[in-house]
C-alpha cells in the first residue's frame, strides 16, 4: 500500500470518535496491518500531506471544520503471548487485550477493565485508573519514526512516561506495537478484580452518554503550588491532603459547574470532569465549555486546568 487511491475521500469523522462530533477528513485510511500503517504515513510524508493518527477515538475532540489532510486509523490487532509477556499491536482494543489476559490467567491489567480505546492510544496518553497506569507493564514499544523512516524498539525508560504523558506526545513517533509484562494469577481472581473495577466505573462515570472520558488532567500536587494552596484553604478539599492528586472533577464540582451547558454540551452531573454531548453538540460548544470551566476554576482557586483530551484540527 503506497498508493494514495487506497485512501477514502471526504469521510465524516463523527463515526470515528465517541463524542460523535466533528467535520470530515479529506483523506481517510484504516491500517489493518503494520506494513500498511507505516506505508500510509510514509506516503503522506512524501506528499507533504498533514496526517493525524486515530486509535479508538475515545480521547479526542474533532474540530467542526474536520481535518485538511489524512486521518490514519490504527486497526492492526494481532497479539502474541510468551509465558507472562504479551506483545500486542497498537490497534488492539484494550477490552480485547484485557479479556485475553484474564482468560490466560495473566494479571496486571485489571485496573483497565472497561477502559475504551486501543493499546496505542493507552500508551500515547499513559492511560490509567484505579491505581494502575499503562507504564506499569510496558517493557518496550516498537515505533516508526516518520522523520527518519525507521522502525525501532524503545525500552520503557525511553518512552518518557509521566502522569497522562509519554514522549510520543512530543516526538511524533508512531506506536506500532507494545510488549507488556504481566504475571500469572488465578483467572477467577483476575475476573473478580475486573468486575469490581467495572462496577466502580458504572457508579462514577456517565457511561450512557457520549463523552471522551476526563476532559482535564488531575492536579498533580507536587507540581502545583495553587493546588496545594487550594487544599489548605478549602475545607471541602481536606480529604486530598497528602494525596498525589487534587482531582479536577472535585474542583469543577465545588466550583459549582456541574450541569453547566453551552449549546448541546453539558458538564456531567455524574462526574465533574466529563463534558457530555447531550444534544448534538458542536466542537465549538465543547471548547466554549472547556474555556468557561477553566476561567471559573482559575478565578475561584487560581488553578489552571490542563486538557487531557487532544484536539484534532489543523494547526
Ligand atoms: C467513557 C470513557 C472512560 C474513560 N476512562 C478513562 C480512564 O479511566 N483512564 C484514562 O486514562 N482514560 C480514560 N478515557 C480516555 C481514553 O479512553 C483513553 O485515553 C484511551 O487510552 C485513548 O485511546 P484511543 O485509542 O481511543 O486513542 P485516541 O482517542 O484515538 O487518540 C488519543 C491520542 O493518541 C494518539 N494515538 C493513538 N494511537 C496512536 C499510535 N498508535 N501511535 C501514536 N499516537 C497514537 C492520537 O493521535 C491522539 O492524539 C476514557 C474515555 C471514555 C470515553
Amino acid at each position: 500500500m503506497s498508493d494514495i487511491s487506497a485512501f477514502q475521500k471526504n469521510i465524516s469523522l463523527k463515526d470515528h470518535n465517541t463524542y460523535r462530533i466533528g467535520g470530515s477528513a479529506d483523506l481517510f485510511f484504516e491500517a489493518h496491518d503494520r506494513v500498511s500503517l507505516i506505508a500510509a504515513i510514509r506516503e503522506m510524508r512524501m506528499q507533504n500531506t498533514p496526517y493525524y493518527l486515530l486509535g479508538g477515538g475515545t480521547n479526542v475532540l474533532v474540530a467542526d471544520e474536520g481535518f485538511r489532510g489524512a486521518i490514519v486509523k490504527v486497526k492492526h490487532q494481532t497479539n502474541d503471548v510468551r509465558d507472562d509477556v504479551i506483545v500486542a499491536d497498537a490497534g488492539m482494543p484494550m477490552g480485547a487485550l484485557i479479556i485475553k489476559a484474564q482468560s490466560l490467567g495473566l494479571s496486571g491489567l485489571e485496573w483497565a477493565a472497561g477502559l475504551p480505546g486501543t493499546v496505542g492510544g493507552a500508551i500515547f496518553g499513559n492511560a490509567g485508573s484505579h491505581g494502575g497506569e499503562m507504564k506499569d507493564m510496558v517493557i518496550a514499544v516498537e515505533t516508526y519514526d516518520p522523520k527518519t523512516d525507521t522502525v525501532k524498539e524503545c525500552g520503557s525508560s525511553a518512552c518518557g512516561f509521566g502522569y497522562r504523558h509519554s514522549a510520543f506526545q512530543e516526538n511524533g513517533m508512531i506506536i506500532v506495537r507494545a510488549t507488556l509484562q504481566l504475571h500469572h494469577d488465578d483467572p477467577a481472581h483476575i475476573a473478580t478484580r475486573m468486575k469490581d473495577i467495572v462496577a466502580k466505573r458504572i457508579a462514577h462515570q456517565p457511561l450512557a452518554q457520549r463523552s471522551e472520558g476526563c476532559v482535564f488532567k488531575n492536579i498533580e500536587l507536587a507540581y502545583s503550588e495553587e493546588g496545594r494552596e487550594a487544599i489548605t484553604q478549602n475545607e471541602e478539599f481536606s480529604v486530598f491532603r497528602g494525596a498525589r492528586f487534587l482531582p479536577a472533577g472535585a474542583v469543577i464540582d465545588t466550583a459549582g459547574l456541574k450541569g453547566t451547558r453551552i449549546g448541546g454540551a453539558c458538564v456531567s452531573e455524574h462526574h465533574g470532569n466529563f463534558i457530555v454531548n447531550e444534544h448534538n453538540a458542536s466542537a465549538r460548544d465543547i471548547i466554549a465549555l472547556i474555556e468557561t470551566i477553566r476561567a471559573r476554576v482559575k478565578e475561584k482557586y487560581g488553578i489552571i486546568l490542563a486538557e487531557e483530551i487532544k484536539i484534532v484540527r489543523n494547526t
